[in-house]
């Protein structure tokens, strides 16, 4: 079992994660780390489970992270949001679009240090994406 800390300067608890995060290659890890870190700010605000993810919300990270496990392009992989293979069944894609409406301004607050390198990979996602369209 692995435990991380997602914020450097911290106040925050460690978070274990699940050991299906393990599934992930090494190059999708951090992603997947931080989709369970957002799925457990949006579930322990919406859902109050007793610890950890309460069984919907396990039950589509199980999902998501299964589809990240298997994502063909691991090499180049763009952001989820602008990824142009959809991957997720619509109503999955709608649970974790979401969590991520939730999560995500929250991250800034709870999670900055994660928050800001995933903006950060975003934009260059972003940025890669019209060039390549150029
Ligand atoms: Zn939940």
């Amino acid at each position: 079992m692995r435990h991380i800390l997602p914020v450097t300067f911290a106040v925050e608890r460690f978070i274990t994660l699940p050991s299906y995060i393990d599934d992930v290659p090494a190059k999708l890890q951090r992603e997947a780390e931080t989709l369970y870190v957002m799925t457990r700010i949006y579930c322990s605000a919406k859902h109050s489970p007793d610890s950890g993810l309460c069984d919907t919300c396990d039950g589509l990270m199980k999902y998501a992270v299964g589809k990240l496990a298997r994502c063909p392009l691991i090499n180049d992989k763009p952001d989820c949001k602008s990824c142009t293979i959809h991957c997720y069944r619509a109503t999955h894609r709608e649970q974790v679009c979401t969590i991520m409406r939730y999560a995500g301004p929250r991250m800034l607050v709870l999670h900055p240090v994660r928050a800001l390198r995933h903006l950060m990979k975003t934009r260059r996602s972003r940025k890669g994406d019209a060039e390549r369209a150029e």
